[in-house]
C-alpha cells in the first residue's frame, strides 16, 4: 500500500470505527491532512467549527495563523502534515477528556508510523502531554526534546497553541519566535544523514 493509500486506510477505519467517542457519523471525523511524506508533523488538539465543516484541521483563525507562520518560514502548507489529538469537534469546544484523547491515540500513532516525520511539533498542552507527559510548556517551549518512543528516536518542539497566541500578545510573540526556529532545527537534524551519505 502507498503511504496515501495507508493513510485513507486510517480514515475510513476512523469513520467506521463505532467506539470513537463524539463520532455519530462518518463525516464528523475530521481526519488528518497534508503530504504523506512530509517532514514535519504538526499536531494541535482537536477540530473547531470550520474544521468540522471542511473536516479539515486548522482551517479557522487559528489556521490562518499558522498559514501566516508557514509563509514567514517560506513554507507552503502542502508540504508539511496537520493533524489532531482528537479528530472531531469536541461539544462547544471543550477541552478533550483522557478517554477522548486515549481513543483517538491509535489513529494518530498509526499516521505517525506511516509518515515517519523528522519533527513533530506539539501545539498546545494536550500534544505535548503524549510525547512529554510531564513537561511544562512555559518551560519547554521552542526547545528540540528527544523522546523515545515505539523503540524509536522522536525529536518533538513543542509549541503553544496558535489559538492560545491569538489570545494573548506575549504568547504570540513566544510562539512567533518559536515557529522562527524550525528551519533551523530541520537543518540540524538532516546533518547526521549528510554525513553518513560522505562517507559511504
Ligand atoms: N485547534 C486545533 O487544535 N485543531 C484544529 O484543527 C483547529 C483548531
Amino acid at each position: 500500500m502507498s503511504k496515501i493509500e495507508e493513510l485513507e486506510k486510517i480514515k475510513k477505519d476512523m469513520e467506521a470505527d463505532k467506539n470513537l467517542p463524539l463520532v455519530s457519523k462518518p463525516e464528523d471525523v475530521i481526519p488528518g491532512d497534508g503530504n504523506p511524506d512530509a517532514k514535519i508533523v504538526f499536531i494541535g488538539e482537536a477540530g473547531g467549527y470550520h474544521e468540522s465543516i471542511q473536516r479539515k484541521p486548522f482551517v479557522g483563525q487559528a489556521g490562518k495563523l499558522l498559514d501566516k507562520m508557514f509563509s514567514e518560514i517560506g513554507i507552503k502548507r502542502e508540504e508539511v502534515y496537520i493533524s489532531n489529538m482528537v479528530k472531531t469537534r469536541p461539544p462547544e469546544n471543550r477541552d478533550p477528556t483522557p478517554e477522548e484523547l486515549s481513543a483517538f491515540g491509535k489513529y494518530l500513532d498509526r499516521e505517525l508510523e506511516v509518515i515517519q516525520p523528522k519533527v513533530i511539533v506539539t501545539l498546545g498542552r494536550f500534544s505535548m502531554g503524549k510525547f512529554l507527559p510531564f513537561a511544562k510548556i512555559s518551560s519547554v517551549h521552542g526547545k528540540v526534546e528527544r523522546v523515545k518512543w515505539k523503540d524509536r528516536e522522536l525529536v518533538i518542539v513543542p509549541m503553544y497553541h496558535p489559538a492560545a497566541a491569538l489570545r494573548n500578545g506575549n504568547v504570540m510573540s513566544q510562539f512567533r519566535e518559536d515557529f522562527l526556529k524550525l528551519p533551523e532545527i530541520l537543518n540540524e537534524i538532516a546533518k547526521p544523514e549528510i554525513k553518513q551519505m560522505n562517507l559511504l
